[in-house]
């Protein structure tokens, strides 16, 4: 390797809150345009602003997950510049005292353990939206995200492969989303990254000509922007086919490239500030010490949980941990059927495939836990068999539907008379003499084969149990 890629984050969270960070007004994603708007954070001058006390423990509660040092006493600044989509003309942020100082992240890649260290995170406002309508050929502004709250978590150039890119990111998900700091949706914008990356000769203490790519919303586009601007760097050091300038440049997902976007600007080109129009939040011990009191259970106390106490495999652990959404599926659903294995795996198994198959993420998966509950314990309970448990499962997702009542308006529930079984094996038997004579000559599959006949010439309502048991039988006459 006769160069190395050297790359630092700058990872922007949309914080949990009601409202925005210094008025009253809605901050929740998805309104109407400009629905959620009043005169402070449209910019207009002279409203009072009054910092949101939600955001600020937000903001502690990251920094205690990412082992960070929380200020004494933070304070806002001003970050002045135009666009169309910040009304103020400045963004409020911290520059002078943010919230969190020289935390650290532990991130694992194939290649072993390593600590991310994080230079600070603080807290800041996020900006309107600008949408562009190209059927007018005009630009709309939607001010409904002006001033919704924000961490920026900016790590120090710490990272040398897109692995550990992509293990810290999502380690990041996992640590904000159970804290239950950020839904960290990337696909929603409220978990975004800017990554800046220089290349340099292998063993080099100095830092390349780095650039910042800008627009990054998902984790496959993260890995390959990375690649490709690692290997533009890597050419233009080997061939001097162009000049490194340090610049921001933006993602095109289409194209598989970068493109300039403008040059790098320097913390002077923006003016910043202290806000005098804020006051100074102090941060006492006491405060910290009830954030830390109040942070919910975390994915690695979630994982010793269940492989301890609830007695599951790692792996069905690691899965259910590693979705805030099917962790709060298990525990609630496990409240009213009280079966961890049979629980996890009705997840594992069947939720997630079908959550697979219609395009969805672990995280969009939505289900009544106490129906989905109850068509376990109808399984369970051998009022059911397992495979009308699973097109109930269906059901249950895609229409909502009670299962007992479903079972006993559709007559869905289990045959295990013995007799009827019987009739219908014998049945199926005497229909396909091939296939008995080839079982006998040793052909074992054929047993599964006969298995699903009798299967449905029950409806799928049989107890399966019953159907291999008195197939075998039959079989060995
Ligand atoms: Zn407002």
């Amino acid at each position: 390797m006769k160069y190395e890629i050297v790359m630092g984050l700058e990872v922007h969270v949309e914080l949990a809150t009601n409202s925005k960070l210094f008025c009253g007004c809605s901050a929740k994603f998805g309104a109407e345009a400009n629905e959620n708007v009043c005169p402070a954070c449209a910019g207009m001058p002279g409203m009072p602003a009054v910092t949101n006390k939600k955001a600020v423990e937000l903001g502690i509660a990251a920094g205690i997950i990412t082992n960070s040092e929380i200020a004494k006493t933070m304070t806002f600044d001003k970050k002045n510049y135009f666009y169309p989509d910040l009304p103020a003309g400045y963004q409020i942020t911290q520059l002078f005292a943010p919230i969190c100082r020289n935390g650290w992240v532990e991130i694992e890649t194939e290649a072993g353990k390593k600590k991310i260290t994080l230079k600070q995170i603080h807290i800041e406002e996020d900006a309107g939206k600008l949408v562009h309508d190209s059927h007018t050929g005009t630009t709309l502004v939607d001010f409904n995200r002006t001033s919704v709250p924000l961490v920026e978590i900016v790590s120090n150039p710490d990272f040398r492969s897109s692995d550990e890119v992509i293990a810290y990111l999502e380690k990041l998900r996992s640590l904000l989303s159970f804290a239950n700091i950020s839904d960290c949706k990337m696909q929603e914008g409220s978990m975004r990254c800017d990554v800046n990356i220089s290349a340099r000769e292998a063993g080099s203490n100095k830092l390349g000509t780095r650039t910042e790519i800008k627009n990054l919303n998902s984790l496959k586009a993260i890995a390959k922007a990375i690649t490709y601007e690692s290997q533009r760097h890597m050419d233009a050091l080997e061939t001097g086919s162009e000049t490194l300038i340090q610049e921001t440049r933006r993602w095109d997902d289409n194209k598989g490239e970068t493109f300039s976007m403008r040059g790098k600007e320097d913390a002077t080109d923006y003016r910043y500030f202290p806000n005098p129009e804020l006051m100074p939040v102090v941060i006492g011990d006491e405060w910290i010490s009830a954030v830390r009191a109040a942070l919910p259970e975390m994915a690695h106390e979630k994982f010793a949980r269940l492989t301890g106490q609830l007695g599951l495999s790692e792996y069905d652990s690691r899965i259910i941990t590693g979705s805030k959404n099917l962790s709060e599926i298990f525990d609630e659903t496990t409240r009213y059927f009280n079966n961890p294995k049979e629980v996890a795996n009705w997840i594992i198994v069947e939720l997630l495939s079908i959550a697979t198959g219609d395009n969805k993420g672990e995280d969009d998966i939505a289900i009544d836990r106490k129906k989905f509950a109850k068509l376990m314990e109808l399984v369970d309970q051998k009022i059911i068999n397992r495979n009308v448990g699973k097109k109930l499962l269906v059901k249950v997702l895609e229409e909502g539907i009670d299962p007992a009542a479903y079972v006993e308006e559709n007559r869905l529930g289990m045959v295990s008379d013995a007799d009827v079984i019987r009739k219908a094996v014998l049945e199926v038997l005497s229909e396909d003499e091939k296939s008995v004579n080839e079982y006998k000559g040793g052909n074992q599959k054929v047993l599964g084969f006969f298995v699903g006949k009798v299967m449905k010439k029950l409806d799928g309502k049989a107890d399966p149990k019953i159907v291999n048991a008195l197939l075998a039988e039959h079989l060995a006459k």
